[in-house]
Order: C-alpha cells, then structure tokens, then sequence
C-alpha cells in the first residue's frame, strides 16, 4: 500500500463527463489498495473567466478580493469530484485551502506555501480509508484570508500535499501524455522524454513551458518528490495505467537517473515579452541601480539586460525585457524619475518572445549557441538580444517568427529524431 498523490488540470475537469473520467483514475489507485490525495484545478477556462470579471470590476483591484474571486473554481471543482466519487462508492471529502490548512506567506495572487497541516487527511486515511480532495492553486494567508499561488499553482498544490504526506508518488495529469523535447502543440515532430531531469526542467518551466509551473519543480527538487507527468485523456483502466513504478508519463528525476544525456534536452519559448532602450544613459557607478532598484520595488520582473558603451564613450545605452503586462507600469516609472536616472530617451517595443535552448550537455560541449545563430540565421529571423547560462541560451526575437524559430531550433539539435 502507498501514498498517491494525483492532480488534474483544467481541461482534465472540463466538464462533468471529464470528472467521471478522472474519478475513474482515482478509483483505480483506490482499488488496488493506495491511500489517495488528489488535488484539482478549476475547469478549463473559468480561471481566465474569472481574472477577466476582476479586471472589467476595476483594471487595479485588491489582491485580497482578486483572490477571493479566483480562488472559487477550484471549490467547484473539488465539490464535484467528491461527489462523483461518492456516487461511485468511494468515500471522499473535499477540502479547500483555508481547512487542511495551507498555510501561505501573504504575498497575495502569487503566494508561497509555507506550512500544511496534513494530520487530519492522514488520519482519515489510515482510519476511514477516505481519499481526500484538495482544491489547488490556494491556500490561507497570515491574514487568515483565502490567497492564490499564481497561475499554474495547483501544480504547486500537488507537489507539496505530496511532500507534507510524504507520498511515494505525485502524478500531475494533464492533456499531454508528458514532457516533450518542446510544446507539441508548435512542433507536431516533438518526442515525449522518459525522464528529465530537475534542472533542466526547472529552466523549461520558467523559460516558458507550462506544463509545469516553476515553483512545483522546486518543491519536487528540494524535498525529492517522485514527480510524473501523464495524460488524463487515456482509458483510465488501459494496461500499464496502475503501474506503481513505472507509469506512463515523464518522470521528474535527478540528473544521474538519466543515462543518456544529450546535450540539447528542449526548446521553451515565452511570448508576450516587452523590450525597453534607455538611450544615452550617463555611464557612471551606481546608474543600474538607479535604474532597476525601482523597477524591482514596483515588482516588475526585468530580464534579459544588455549595456552597450556610446561611441563618445561617456555615455551607455542600456536595453532590457519586462514581461509585456508591466510595460507601461514600468515606462511610467521610468519617465518619472527621468531627472535622476539622466538618460536622453526611451524607446519600447512589445509582442516579443524569448526563445530558449536548454540541456545540461551544454555544460560540456562547446557550439551550442553559434548552431543556434545559424539556424535562425538561415530563416531571417534577427535577434535583438541573447542571454547565456551554464545550461541555457535564451534568444529573443520578434513575436511572428515565434513557430518557425521553435521548429528551427527543435529541428538543428535533432530532438525530432529518437
Ligand atoms: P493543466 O491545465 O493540466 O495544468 P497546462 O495547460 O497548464 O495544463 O499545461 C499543459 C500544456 O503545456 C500542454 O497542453 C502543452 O501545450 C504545454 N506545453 C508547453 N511546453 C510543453 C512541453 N515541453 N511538454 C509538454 N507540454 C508542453
Ligand atoms: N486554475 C488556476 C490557473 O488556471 C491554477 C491551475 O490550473 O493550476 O492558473
Ligand atoms: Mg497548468
């Protein structure tokens, strides 16, 4: 007997047929003896429905009523399958955020777990055989109020139920049977990995892949969550389904669990990026700062930076990305300190995507980056910055050429070949 956690996403629980199909997978694991958490998203769309009902309230809201608002889809979801489950014959109960608890620093709209009381669903496990089911992406704030953990949280939910019930498993189901070398829905030629590990999807995951959301591979990385991602969509009852080793899907592992490293691992791309040029910046100590301290304070995420000395060499041109939500907050900020900053203009540029090369392998092989340049080289696609890790290239360039530079790349690592 084992400890499972299992969490569907949003297209997973899209209607109530799909709850009934998910209920299904819960069942199985039931069936052959394991205690169940299962953790759920809000049904496919309403998440977006309801941040766009926040929005057309008021464009600037409180966080605390945001999440409110959008902490609900998942109540719903959580109260259907328990049902679902129940008129199957399972003894479930639904659980929200504040009544585990998960407890959650108060940034909120994008809070951090800090701490979950998991006694009662072990209890009631061990003693009522009851499988528990949580609504993801939420948790309670010091404040005692509801708060959300940014979007994708209910990633994040699952992995740390699965930590906080030291659970032998946590499959994170959703409408990709795995992890591709990139997103199939862009490069059809994309092959699902066996494994991949930590590392190399933790930089997938912030560079754009969303399959997982960043800080859930964290929590797998640090306190070593057997991590799989599979589909929903496969008859739960197929052959191979209950393997408690080896189930179908992608498993999240450390590096040495892999035994052929390639050099390349996958392509991630993150669109809706936004590029700023502060032009004729006074080239002196400190002017970074006075740039990106307020930027940072303001919580806008900058990214790829580039400096580049003037020709007269007293002054430096100074370009870098924000996420293109925060452009205009962060153009505002800078015209209002333009006095103390001394620059001459601003120029900004949006509908952007920042394309990236990711594998460990790049830790020892040198080429990587100048195949990259090639390769977009040869479709016309300019590039307008890069940036380099020891186990990524990060590229940006316009937002039209975003399929054809993923193909191109996906293609001149041979990841379309097995
Ligand atoms: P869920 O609602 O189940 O959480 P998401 O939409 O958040 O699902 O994440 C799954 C989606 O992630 C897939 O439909 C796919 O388009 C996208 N994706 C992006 N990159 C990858 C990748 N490398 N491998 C698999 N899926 C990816
Ligand atoms: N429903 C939330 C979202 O759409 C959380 C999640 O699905 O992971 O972001
Ligand atoms: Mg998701």
């Amino acid at each position: 007997m084992a400890r499972l956690v299992l969490k569907f996403g949003g297209t997973s629980v899209g209607d109530v047929d799909r709850i009934r199909n998910v209920a299904r997978h819960v069942k199985r694991e039931v069936d052959a003896g394991h205690h169940v958490a299962v953790v759920v998203s809000a049904m496919a769309g309403k998440t977006n429905e309801l941040v766009g009902w926040c929005r057309a309230a008021s464009p600037i809201h409180d966080a605390r009523e945001y999440d409110a608002v959008v902490a609900s889809g998942e109540q719903v979801t959580a109260g259907l399958l328990a049902i679902t489950l129940q008129q199957m014959g399972i003894n479930a109960r639904s659980w929200q955020g504040w009544q585990i608890p998960i407890r959650t620093d108060g940034s909120h709209g994008a809070a951090r777990i800090q701490e979950i009381d998991a006694a009662e669903i072990v209890r009631r496990f061990d003693e009522e055989q009851q499988v528990a089911v949580v609504a993801g992406f939420q948790g309670i704030a010091p404040d005692n109020r509801i708060a959300t953990l940014g979007r994708g949280g209910s990633d994040t939910s699952a992995v740390a139920i699965a930590a906080a019930i030291a659970a032998d498993r946590c499959d994170i189901y959703t409408d990709v049977d795995g992890v591709y070398t990139t997103d199939p829905r862009i490069e059809p030629k994309a092959r699902r990995m066996a494994r991949i590990s930590f590392e190399e999807m933790l930089e997938m995951a912030s560079l754009g892949a969303k399959v997982l959301q960043v800080r859930s591979v964290e929590l797998a990385m640090v306190h070593k969550v057997r991590t799989f991602v599979r589909s929903s969509f496969e008859d739960p009852d197929a052959p191979g389904m209950g393997d408690f080793d080896n189930p179908p899907g992608t498993l999240i592992c450390d590096e040495d669990e892999i035994v052929e490293q390639q050099v390349v691992t996958g392509i991630a791309y993150s669109r809706d990026e936004a590029q700023i040029s502060l032009r004729r910046v006074e080239d002196r100590p400190g002017v970074a700062a006075a740039i990106f301290g307020p930027l940072a304070d303001a919580g806008v995420n900058v990214d790829m930076i580039v400096q580049n000395i003037s020709e007269s060499g007293d002054a430096t041109d100074m370009t870098f990305t924000v996420p293109a939500g925060d452009l205009q907050k962060a153009t505002a900020i800078l015209e209002k300190a333009k006095a103390e900053m001394r620059y001459d203009s601003l120029q900004s540029e949006s509908g952007l995507t920042k394309v990236s090369v990711i594998g460990i392998g790049m830790r020892s092989h040198t080429g990587v980056a100048a195949t990259a340049f090639k390769a977009l080289a040869a479709r016309g696609i300019n590039i307008k910055a890069i940036t380099t890790s020891e186990i990524k290239i990060s590229i940006l360039i316009d937002g039209d050429y975003t399929e054809l530079a993923v193909r191109a790349l996906h293609g001149v690592y041979g990841l379309d070949k097995a």
